[in-house]
């Protein structure tokens, strides 16, 4: 009679066992742990799915060749395209964009374009602009643009867009609303003019030397406010469209040469050297003597104000033949424009720290008035400045279509 008598394993079987064990024991945690995984993205998904459905403003996702890859309910309400008919297109083509006046804006212009390039723009909050719909309607918008970056390379880009119509509304009804006081404020500080000028003249009677100078106070105060409030009905009248450029054959020598005599009283006052560079070639231009005067005087007195006593300006005007053009050059030795806010120089209201305390006077306008004008009478305007050592301020004019009786 014979037993089977199970055979006994070996020391190596054993290990071989083990070893089985513990790789299953591994595969199912693996298993346990992608399961985990997949369940923790998908609920990561439908919360981020979530997230972007709630947003109110629009938004795009577009890969590194600008091609849609995800839009929002609020995009789709927004720009009238669904999501299935954009997915895929070229952004820049699906949705266009215009300026101002109608004018579609270049591909390599649009900020998407140049955050998908590397330069790094986020917000465009400045420029007014619009996005053209499906029925070929536009709305006024603001957008915020962002890159994607995977291990510092640019992937993709993500804007957000809101239609600003109200806020358009709100802005213009203000702006309606200081136009109408500004003109109104008008008048009666016209009466106070002319009858402190009658009064100082002495012709109803002498003042005695305290009430004269309390008048001389009045006078000068209520110019100051006059001023004021041509300025804000400028602005009023630009920031709404209304501001009518009148171009005709302009001597700009004569007229920057008027400017700089109106102003030698405050140039004497603070002993400023003044140098002025005049090449008798200049030729006429077109341009509206009125609105240019305006930007010369404000460059002018600018430089003045914002130059220490005894400090020098210079003032030159210079032909340009290669672009056609009159560059006018204002050039000082005061107190400069700090570095960090030299962006926000042509800004409405905006003052730099460094001239607060020099001169309260200032509103801050003048330069935002200067600039309206140049732009749109297809001229530019800039400047170079250093802290403590001065500030060129570059007016330059296109020359425009002369009639022949001015041309030579
Ligand atoms: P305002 O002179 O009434 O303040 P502007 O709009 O003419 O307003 O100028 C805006 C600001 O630009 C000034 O407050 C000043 O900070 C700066 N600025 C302009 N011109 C000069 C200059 N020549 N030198 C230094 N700062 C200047």
């Amino acid at each position: 009679m014979s037993f089977n008598t199970p055979r006994l394993e070996t020391a190596q079987e054993s290990a071989y066992k083990r070893d089985i064990e513990d790789s299953q024991a591994a595969i199912l945690n693996v298993l346990e742990d992608q399961k985990l995984d997949s369940e923790k993205i998908l609920k990561k998904k439908v919360i981020d799915e979530a997230i972007l459905a709630s947003i109110g403003d629009g938004l795009v996702v577009v890969d590194k060749e600008g091609r849609i890859t995800y839009v929002n309910q609020a995009f789709e309400k927004l720009v009238g395209w669904t999501s299935a008919e954009v997915l895929g297109k070229h952004f820049l083509e699906a949705v266009p964009r215009e300026d101002e006046k109608g004018n579609v804006v270049p591909f390599n212009e649009r900020i998407l374009s140049k955050v998908l390039s590397g330069e790094v723009v986020v917000a465009d909050l400045t420029n007014p602009f619009y996005y053209i719909r499906k029925d070929k309607s536009r709305f006024p918008t603001s957008s915020i643009v962002t890159s994607i970056l995977l291990d510092g390379e640019i992937i993709g880009v993500v804007e957000t867009f809101r239609d600003i119509t109200k806020e358009k509304e709100i802005d213009k009804a203000k702006t309606e609303f200081v136009s109408l006081a500004s003109h109104q404020l008008r008048t009666p500080l016209s009466t106070i003019n002319w009858y402190t000028e009658m009064l100082l003249s002495g012709d109803v009677g002498k003042f005695n030397a305290d009430q004269e100078r309390y008048l001389k106070e009045i006078y000068r105060g209520n110019k100051r406010m006059v001023s004021l409030v041509n300025a804000l009905l400028s602005v009023s009248r630009m920031d709404l469209g209304t501001f009518v450029l009148e171009p005709e054959p302009t001597d700009i020598i004569r007229l920057v040469q008027t400017v700089v005599d109106e102003q030698k009283f405050h140039i004497d006052r603070k002993k400023i050297a003044l140098s002025t560079h005049f090449p008798t070639a200049i030729p006429i231009i077109q341009a509206d003597g009125k609105l240019l005067s305006m930007v010369v005087q404000n460059l002018l007195s600018n430089a003045i104000k914002y130059t220490p006593e005894s400090g020098t300006v210079s003032v030159s005007l210079a032909l340009r033949e290669d672009t056609k053009t009159v560059l006018f050059t204002i050039a000082d030795s005061g107190y400069g424009i700090p570095q960090n806010q030299q962006d926000r120089i042509f800004t409405k209201l905006f003052r730099a720290d460094n001239v607060r305390g020099k001169d309260t006077e200032g509103t801050g306008l003048g330069l935002y008035i200067a600039k309206s004008i140049v732009d749109n009478s297809g001229g530019r305007l800039w400047f170079e400045s250093k802290e403590n050592h001065g500030t060129t301020f570059y007016l330059e004019l296109p020359r425009g279509t002369v009639p022949d009786a001015f041309t030579e």
